[in-house]
């Protein structure tokens, strides 16, 4: 039996026999090619690009009908390399003047642009060159004549075991047969693992390389909620898997009945659970398990999908869809968080010199040194607001200035707008992220000033703890249940409460079942989370007393460690909701 342990993007957990697809490292038949073949080498070149450029369309009209229009535009950015005029010129450039055959010209040039790309030590931009190891192995898939045949002719369910999926790939996936898939390379903010999370496959990436010796056929346990594959599990671990998996089975149908019941503690307190979503398409899976709402619409992903900057029209048409899709139900458009790990594709440049992203120009900082681009942003937001009940969250405000700056741009497009004639909410709440441990310090001050708060704990975790939250080698350093954490909660709370303010928890420490008594606890009564997450969350809030999460709050609040605090959490979750607990 092999254990080996990744990062888990998607969740579930479920058995079947492997099917490993090759490493694609292609064999390059030949380097040179004789002098007089080179027309014909050119040839086969341009026939194999047209075809590539083909399968990319036809791709993109696929994802588009089933996924819709944002999934969809990674592969543009796909095609617009494919056509790139640069390098097609330098392919062709080796194989005419340096009579290279066009399998090692294309295998060079491409693997020089992504070398390039990895040079700059940027986690988005090295995810983006696997973009151009994935042109590479189309290409050299359409002209050695060799293709991925078994992912489009499954006939029966397998666990895909693969050094590297590409997002084409992933989302042309078949998920009647596909259970799940486990990759050796690749990070949480790659597009494959989104295209995971959104098709609800369970999904693992980041294993390092581990399936050299494994041939296809073994049984695999793949277990997406703790990012672990078994290959080969001996009978102790099967065992505990079946019983696992009909528990589970259990838990999703009781939890299932749960989805039109609402949040209550046991003592009849409401508390409001809403979705975070990256894309529109999200909304109905939301609305399907009960949210309340959406409390955090991640609008950068707009951006991030695209090959280019979206217009007003893309802002308040994706808004339009999400507002439609949620009735009278509130939904918190958050302005680009772009920066850091979250750079389009078109603004790669503008970050090329960042030293320390995650402190650089990222989020309302950059939105405020690039008004036009804001007010884009803002305009649309503004017109949508009057098809539904919307809500305005600026992301990383880190001082007061911050927040007056872009709540004074948002009043002149909305006096713009006024001028024009074009109807919009003038009473629209205008709400602050949480997420630097400053806006924590002057949270009084900032509560006179905010109509709510949102605390994004992902963010508010790694600064406070100085400790990247994408960086596997201190993940275990970083903790939602470290002590100074919980002490910035209670003072959020305090200050927001003095002035009679909502709070939200939107960061991933809301989507942990073990976390929701101790939040109770601490005040909050609003909680943005992963969809998938509802039902299991609905289950605790509906199996606790305010009084007792309180209880629990005030012990955890005593603990001086991380590990004590999360255990003690896990402890109080497996008393209150052993079915969460596997
Ligand atoms: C957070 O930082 O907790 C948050 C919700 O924002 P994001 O994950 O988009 O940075
Ligand atoms: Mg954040």
């Amino acid at each position: 039996m092999q254990v080996r342990s990744g990062i888990a993007v998607s969740p579930g957990v479920v058995k079947g026999p492997a099917l490993v697809l090759g490493s694609e490292s292609f064999r390059i038949p030949r380097k040179f090619v004789t002098q007089d073949a080179v027309d014909a080498e050119l040839h086969r070149f341009h026939s194999a690009r047209e075809v590539v450029c083909r399968d990319i369309k036809a791709n993109e009209q696929l994802v588009s009908a089933q996924l819709g229009a944002e999934y969809a535009a990674i592969f543009s950015a796909h095609l617009q390399m494919a056509q790139d005029p640069r390098l097609i010129r330098e392919v062709e450039s080796l194989i005419r003047d340096q009579s290279h055959s066009p399998e090692y010209a294309v295998s060079r040039v491409l693997r020089k642009f992504a070398e390039q790309m990895q040079a700059l030590g940027d986690q988005y931009l090295s995810e983006r060159a696997l973009d151009i190891y994935d042109l590479e192995k189309r290409l050299l898939g359409k002209l050695l004549g060799e293709s991925r045949e078994e992912l489009s002719n499954l006939t029966e369910p397998v666990i895909i075991l693969a050094h590297d999926l590409t997002p084409g790939e992933t989302a042309t996936l078949n998920t009647k047969y596909v259970l799940g898939f486990a990759t050796e390379v690749g990070g949480h903010t790659s597009h494959t693992a989104i295209l995971a999370g959104a098709l609800e496959i369970p999904a693992i990436v980041g294993l390092g390389r581990c399936f050299g010796g494994v041939s296809g056929g073994e049984t695999v346990i793949l277990d997406g909620d703790h990012g672990q594959v078994i290959i080969d599990p001996d009978a102790a671990t099967l065992a505990r898997f079946e019983a696992s998996q009909a528990r589970n089975l259990r838990v999703i149908e009781r939890l299932e009945q749960l989805e039109s019941l609402p949040a209550e503690t046991q003592d009849g307190q409401r508390v409001r659970i809403y979705g975070n979503i990256e894309f529109p398409e999200e909304v109905q899976q939301c609305i399907r398990r009960g949210a309340d709402g959406i409390g955090l619409y991640r609008t950068e992903f707009l951006f991030l999908s695209g090959n280019r900057e979206p217009s007003e029209a893309d802002h308040y048409e994706a808004y339009c869809r999400v507002l439609e899709a949620c009735g009278d139900l509130p939904v918190v458009i958050r302005t680009l968080d772009i920066g850091a790990d979250k750079v389009p594709g078109i603004m790669q440049k503008q970050f090329a010199d960042s030293q320390n992203p995650m402190l650089g120009l990222r989020s309302i900082r950059l939105s405020l040194q690039n008004t036009p681009l804001f007010k884009t942003q803002l305009r649309a937001i503004l017109r949508a607001s009057v098809h539904g009940n919307v809500k305005v969250m600026f992301p990383l405000v880190s001082s007061l200035l911050e927040f007056r700056q872009a709540r004074m741009i948002l009043m002149d497009v909305m006096e713009d707008l006024e001028d024009e004639g074009i109807p919009f909410q003038r009473n629209l709440p205008i709400g602050m992220m949480v997420e630097v441990p400053s806006a924590v310090l002057l949270a009084e001050e900032f509560a006179r000033e905010v109509d709510f708060f949102s605390i994004g704990t992902n963010d508010l975790i790694q600064y406070t703890l100085a400790c990247d939250r994408s960086d596997p080698s201190v993940a275990n350093l970083y903790r939602s249940g470290d002590p100074s954490i919980l002490r910035l909660i209670q003072m959020v709370m305090k200050a927001a409460d003095k002035y009679k303010k909502q709070v939200t928890v939107c960061g991933q420490m809301s989507s942990d079942p073990r976390f929701i008594p101790l939040l109770l606890g601490l005040g909050l009564r609003h909680l943005s989370v992963t969809p998938h997450a509802i039902p299991r969350l609905k289950e605790v809030v509906r199996n606790v007393s305010i009084s007792e999460a309180e209880r629990i709050s005030r012990h955890a609040c005593e603990l001086d460690l991380a590990r004590d605090v999360e255990h003690f959490l896990l402890g109080e979750l497996s008393r209150l909701c052993p079915d969460l607990v596997v």
